[in-house]
Formats: C-alpha cells, sequence, structure tokens
C-alpha cells in the first residue's frame, strides 16, 4: 500500500506561473508540471547553494525525501529543455506559513496580515487580487 503524500514546507510559491520556450515550433503541448516543492528544491540547493540536509530541514523532510524531489526537479526541467516544452508550476503537496496573493493589476505577489480586514495590493492598491496559495493549515511533518 503507499503511503499517503505528506506535505512539504515553501518559504513563498514561485514567482511565475511558468515558462514557455521560444525560437521553436512544439513549445505549447503537454506542459511539464513542476510542484511548488520541486521548484523550491532546485531554489535551496542550485540557487542558495544549500547542502541537501540544510534544504531537507527548511522543507520540513528527511533528507532522503529531499534528494528525491530534487532529482524529480532536475529531470523535469532537463525533459522541457531537451524536449522544449512549457513548464507550469502548481501547488503539489506543498504548504506555507503564509498565503500569498498576486495582484491582477501590477502583477505583484504578496502575503497579507491577518489584521488587515482590507485586502487590496500593497503596491498599486487595485483590489483585483487573487489568492494564489493559500495552503497553511494541515501541517504535517515527515520523520
Ligand atoms: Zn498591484
Amino acid at each position: 500500500m503507499p503511503r499517503s503524500k505528506l506535505q512539504r514546507k515553501v518559504i513563498a510559491p514561485p514567482r511565475f506561473k511558468g515558462f514557455k520556450p521560444y525560437g521553436c515550433v512544439n513549445h505549447d503541448e503537454n506542459p511539464i508540471e513542476l510542484l511548488y516543492e520541486e521548484y523550491e528544491a532546485i531554489k535551496l540547493a542550485d540557487y542558495k547553494l544549500m547542502n541537501h540536509q540544510e534544504a531537507a530541514v527548511l522543507m520540513g523532510v528527511s533528507r532522503a525525501t529531499f534528494a528525491r524531489i530534487y532529482e524529480k526537479a532536475r529531470r523535469k526541467i532537463a525533459r522541457a529543455l531537451v524536449e522544449t516544452r512549457e513548464i507550469i508550476t502548481i501547488s503539489g503537496n506543498s504548504f506555507s506559513d503564509q498565503k500569498w496573493f498576486l495582484c491582477n493589476s501590477c502583477h505583484s505577489r504578496f502575503t497579507i496580515p491577518r489584521k488587515i480586514e482590507k485586502k487590496c495590493c500593497p503596491l498599486c492598491r487595485s483590489l483585483k487580487i487573487e489568492t494564489i496559495f493559500d495552503r497553511t493549515s494541515d501541517m504535517r511533518f515527515e520523520i
């Protein structure tokens, strides 16, 4: 019987909804779904240059689980590059300490403290905001 997927912590969702290749013809077929936790693994290991143990602690998973997430992310990105496929990001099995919003007027991404009643963009004051990541509860950590 397969184990249920445990949630992986991300500090923030990616700053984009996806990537598209250009200069090729077949980039709009079968986009590759990169999970938020896979993006986070790439960010922590390859951008912030953390070792797997440090990154695993931040994401609330074992080092072995982090290594699996990281490997899946690298393979997906490699496949997207070689096969000239789009990448779209989806929340997957992740959660964050904060609820994240996107402003559809100025395209900024932000969080709103719970004490603020009126939800508007902190940069342009637009009310055209959407929730992009709302997984702050049901936190479970892998031991
Ligand atoms: Zn705005």
